[in-house]
């Protein structure tokens, strides 16, 4: 039993550096600027399940994004952790697109890849954090699909019981391939990249591929396919103040007391 794995991974803003992401007061537009990038934290989950199951059942892992032509770096660390090939869905007119023109473009490269059995994501991003991406996904290439998983096992290499958090418990949910599945963190302990790995790096086969290269409709992609529309951008004031007490415990709460009868609080 071989399994044709695709897992979608996505380039992020560092969250250590959100504070620095400003807005143009004129246009709203949030300017990323010289805001150091990362691999979203869930996508390094999604990769490992990828491996492990391609580790089990042998077969093939593809790493997809779409994304600016840096996203690449996000891929290259993909194919060093030991991802087989990669894909950059990469083209201007790709850009400012909303979860369903992204969902759209991924949906394309992955029919594109072909005979695909099953589809990993990550369950949100750290920035967009819609958690729509993969559900999309599953929709347009009209398989079905399980968000959040905690596990998954496939006992016969066709037939997936998924484990996913609920409030007060869990659920178990079985689906056959092929299907989407969306991880969250719990699921595994990625690893980290090996000195060999990285060595493999340049035998690899990693793709980009524009608008030209896969089968989608002009008006669905980018801005002018995506349904989102941003009404307004804003940077939120924070007007209360914020007072850090230091010392014991007593001498803290003391100092508390005082501050909130000096402020007619109590
Ligand atoms: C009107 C509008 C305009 C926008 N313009 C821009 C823009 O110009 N530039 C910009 O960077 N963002 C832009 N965005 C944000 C961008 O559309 C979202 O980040 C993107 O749609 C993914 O949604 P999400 O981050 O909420 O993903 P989620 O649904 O939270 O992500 C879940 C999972 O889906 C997968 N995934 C998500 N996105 C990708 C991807 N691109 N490639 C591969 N896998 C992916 C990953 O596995 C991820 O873990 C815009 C959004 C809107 C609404």
């Amino acid at each position: 039993m071989s399994l044709n794995i695709v897992v979608c991974i996505k380039q992020v803003p560092n969250p250590d550096y959100f504070s620095k992401i400003t807005l143009d007061p004129e246009t709203g537009a949030i300017s990323r600027k010289n805001i150091p990038t990362i691999l979203n934290p869930v996508d390094e989950n999604a990769i490992e399940e990828a491996l492990r199951l391609r580790e089990r059942f042998s077969g093939k892992v593809t790493a997809i994004s779409m994304g600016p032509p840096q996203a690449k770096e996000v891929l290259d660390w993909a194919l060093t952790l030991g991802v087989d090939e990669s894909v950059l869905l990469c083209d201007r007119a790709f850009a400012a697109a909303d979860s369903l023109a992204t969902a759209y473009v991924l949906a394309a490269g992955i029919r594109k890849i072909g005979n695909v059995d099953i589809v990993l994501c990550g369950n949100e991003s750290v920035d967009g954090a819609t958690e729509q991406v993969g559900p999309q996904v599953a929709e347009l290439l009209d398989i079905p699909h399980i968000c959040n998983a905690t596990d998954i096992s496939l006992p016969n290499g066709r037939q997936a019981v998924v484990r996913r958090n609920i409030e007060y418990g869990h659920l178990t949910i079985e689906g056959c391939v092929p299907l989407l599945i969306t991880v969250s963190r719990e699921i595994n302990q990625p690893r980290t990249a090996t000195a060999e790995g990285i060595l493999t790096l340049m035998d690899k086969v990693s793709r980009t591929w524009g608008v030209k290269d896969i089968e989608v409709d002009n008006d669905a992609i980018g801005l002018a396919g995506s349904p989102t529309r941003v009404g307004k951008s804003y940077e939120q004031k924070l007007e209360r103040e914020r007072m850090i007490l230091t010392g014991s415990v007593d001498e803290m709460v003391a100092a508390a007391i005082k501050r909130l009868k000096a402020e007619a609080l109590v």
